[in-house]
C-alpha cells in the first residue's frame, strides 16, 4: 500500500489548487484523478474573477492566467453589471479565459511543485480509524493517507461515503450546454430570454475588443439552451439538443458533430459539514449552485487555499486538528452566500410581468453608489470577512496587496506571500517587534508602508502599525503600539511558543 500524507480525490480546479497549497507548505500529497488527462469536454467557467487573481498573485502565478486570458468588466447581479475600475486592487477586473485553460495551468504549476497524480483512476471507497484513512481505487489498489479531501465535484463520491448531508432545493430549472457545428448560420448571436428561460448562441472562439464581446466568424459553435422539462436522468444526446433547439428557435440550424454535449441545473444545495474526522470536502463537492455570476470555480479555489495551510499543519503536527473546524466555520457561510444570490438570481431571470418590475427595481437600487460597491465587491469575491472577532476593520479581512519598502529595496506585501508562510509584518519601528518563540513558523519583516491603506466598500481605514498575515492572505491579527493579543493570535494560528 502506498503512503501520501493527503490523498486529494479530483484534479479539477479546487483539487489542484490544494495539492500545490499542500506541497509548497512541505506535505506529502497526491491527487486521484478520474479523467485521463486533464483536457476537459466542453466549457465550464469561463473566467477569474478579481480575487480569485490575486490568490494566484500571493503564490506567484497571476501572470500565467493575465498572459492568456483577457481582462473584461464582467461581473454582474439582476442583468446589472458593475465596474470594479475604482477597486483599490491591482486587479480591478476579471479575466476571460476557459476553464480548460485555467486547469491546464493550475495543472502545469502542480507539475513543477511535483505532485504525483494518479490519472485515469477513480477513488471508489474509504475507511478511517483514529491514525488515517484507506482510500480504495478503482484499479484495485489502495492508498493510505492521513487525510482525504474530496474535490471531486458535485457527485463527490467523497461526501457521500463520509455520510455528509447535502440539504438544499431541488432543480427548477435544466439547461443543456454543448459545442458542436451548425450547418446554417443563425441570424443572430447571443443571449435570448424567453417564458422558457435563457438561451444563448455564440462562436467557441471569441475576443473582447473595448469590453464588448466579439465573436468569431468561423468555427464550433458553443450553444446554451433551457429544456422544456426538469428531471431529466440520462446522459443528454445530440437529439435531445436537437429538440431542444427547435423548441426554442424553432430550428435546430442543422446541428451536428458535438464534441460535448452536458446538463446543468439550478439546484443549489451545500455539505451540511465540510469535514467527517479525516475526511474533508471542498469545491463543488461541498456546494452546488446555477452558474450564475460566474463564482463556483472562485469559490471552490478559495475554499482549497482556506484549506490548504491548515491542513498542513495539522497533517505535519504542528497544529491541534481544531484547527481544521476554522476551516467549515470560515467557508461554509460564504458558500452559503454564493448559493444564496445565485437562487435569487434564477428567480430574477423569468420573463413575466411581475418579476420584470422586481428585476427593473433592483437594477434602480443597484444603480446607487453604496448597493452597487457591495454587489460588486460581493461578486467579486473581494468582501470576503472571516469572522476573527471585533477589532480593527483588516481583522478577517484580505490584507491589500501594497507597496512596501524594506532594508532590501521596494516590495509588494504579495510577493511575501509567495512561499506559502504566515507574515508577521511590522510597520512601525524596525526591531519593535520580537517572535522569537514563532520564528520557525512566522516570518517577521520590519517595512515601511506609505499606503493608502483602503478596502473595498469599507474604503480607507486606520494604517495599522503591524499586521499578522496568514498563508491565505487574511489578516489575523492588527497591532497598536501595545502589541497586545499577538501572542494569543500567534498561538491560534500557528501553534503555541517553541520552548525556550
Ligand atoms: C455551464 C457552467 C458554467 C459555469 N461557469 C462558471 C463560471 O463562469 N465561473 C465559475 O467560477 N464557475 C463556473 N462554473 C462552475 C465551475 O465549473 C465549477 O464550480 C468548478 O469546476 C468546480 O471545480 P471542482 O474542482 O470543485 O470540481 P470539478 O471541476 O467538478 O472537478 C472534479 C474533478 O474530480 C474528478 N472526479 C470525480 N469523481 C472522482 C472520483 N471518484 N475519483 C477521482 N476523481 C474524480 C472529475 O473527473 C473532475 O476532474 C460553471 C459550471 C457550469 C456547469
Amino acid at each position: 500500500m502506498t503512503n501520501h500524507a493527503v490523498v486529494i480525490a479530483g484534479g479539477g480546479p479546487t483539487g489542484l489548487m490544494l495539492a500545490g497549497e499542500l506541497a509548497l507548505a512541505g506535505v506529502d500529497v497526491a491527487i486521484v484523478e478520474r479523467r485521463a488527462s486533464q483536457e476537459l469536454a466542453g466549457s465550464r467557467a469561463g473566467g477569474l474573477h478579481s480575487r480569485t487573481i490575486e490568490v494566484f498573485d500571493q503564490r506567484g502565478i497571476a501572470d500565467r492566467f493575465l498572459a492568456e486570458g483577457q481582462k473584461a468588466q464582467a461581473i454582474g447581479f439582476a442583468g446589472v453589471h458593475f465596474d470594479l475600475s475604482g477597486f483599490p486592487t491591482r486587479h480591478p477586473y476579471s479575466l476571460g479565459l476557459r476553464q480548460n485553460h485555467i486547469e491546464r495551468i493550475l495543472a502545469g504549476w502542480v507539475d513543477e511543485l511535483k505532485v504525483p497524480i494518479y490519472r485515469g483512476i477513480e477513488v471508489t471507497g474509504f475507511a478511517q480509524d483514529d491514525t488515517g484513512v484507506d482510500v480504495e481505487l478503482s484499479d484495485g489498489r489502495s492508498l493510505r493517507a492521513q487525510y482525504l479531501v474530496g474535490c471531486d465535484g458535485g457527485r463527490s463520491l467523497v461526501r457521500k461515503a463520509a455520510g455528509i448531508a447535502f440539504p438544499g432545493s431541488d432543480p427548477t430549472t435544466s439547461n443543456l450546454i454543448a459545442e458542436a457545428e451548425l450547418a446554417e448560420t443563425p441570424p443572430e448571436w447571443g443571449i435570448r430570454r424567453d417564458a422558457l428561460g435563457i438561451h444563448a448562441l455564440g462562436r467557441v472562439e471569441y475576443e473582447i475588443r473595448n469590453g464588448e464581446i466579439v465573436y468569431a466568424d468561423h468555427g464550433p459553435v458553443g450553444v446554451l439552451v433551457t429544456e422544456q422539462h426538469v428531471g431529466q436522468t440520462t446522459e443528454p444526446t445530440l437529439s435531445d439538443l436537437s429538440a431542444a433547439l427547435i423548441t426554442v428557435y424553432g430550428t435546430d440550424y442543422g446541428i451536428h458533430s458535438p464534441t460535448s454535449i452536458s446538463r446543468f441545473t439550478d439546484a443549489a444545495r451545500q455539505a451540511a459539514s465540510y469535514r467527517k474526522g479525516r475526511a474533508l470536502i471542498a469545491g463543488d463537492a461541498a456546494h452546488v449552485h446555477p452558474p450564475d455570476g460566474g463564482q463556483g470555480l472562485q469559490t471552490g479555489v478559495q475554499d482549497a487555499v482556506n484549506l490548504g495551510w491548515k491542513l498542513a499543519r495539522v497533517a505535519k503536527g504542528t497544529s491541534p486538528e481544531s484547527l481544521l473546524d476554522t476551516y467549515h466555520a470560515e467557508r461554509h457561510p460564504i458558500g452559503a452566500r454564493v448559493l444564496r444570490n445565485t437562487m435569487a438570481s434564477i428567480v430574477l431571470r423569468r420573463e413575466d410581468e411581475r418579476t420584470k418590475a422586481l428585476r427593473d427595481t433592483i437594477a434602480e437600487l443597484l444603480g446607487m453608489d453604496e448597493p452597487r460597491r457591495r454587489f460588486a465587491a460581493m461578486m467579486s469575491g473581494l468582501d470576503i470577512h472571516y469572522d476573527l472577532g471585533e477589532g480593527h476593520p483588516l481583522l478577517g479581512r484580505r490584507m491589500p496587496d501594497l507597496d512596501l519598502v524594506t532594508e532590501n529595496g521596494p516590495l509588494r506585501v504579495f510577493t511575501l506571500l509567495h512561499d506559502a508562510v504566515p507574515i508577521l509584518l511590522n510597520l512601525g519601528e524596525p526591531g519593535g517587534l520580537d517572535i522569537a518563540s514563532w520564528a520557525d513558523r512566522v516570518r517577521l519583516f520590519d517595512a515601511k508602508c506609505v499606503g493608502p491603506w483602503e478596502l473595498p466598500v469599507l474604503g480607507a481605514v486606520a494604517a495599522p502599525n503591524a499586521v499578522l498575515i496568514r498563508p491565505d492572505g487574511y489578516v489575523a491579527w492588527v497591532g497598536d503600539l501595545t502589541r497586545l493579543g499577538l501572542a494569543g493570535a500567534l498561538t491560534t494560528w500557528f501553534g503555541p511558543p517553541a520552548a525556550a
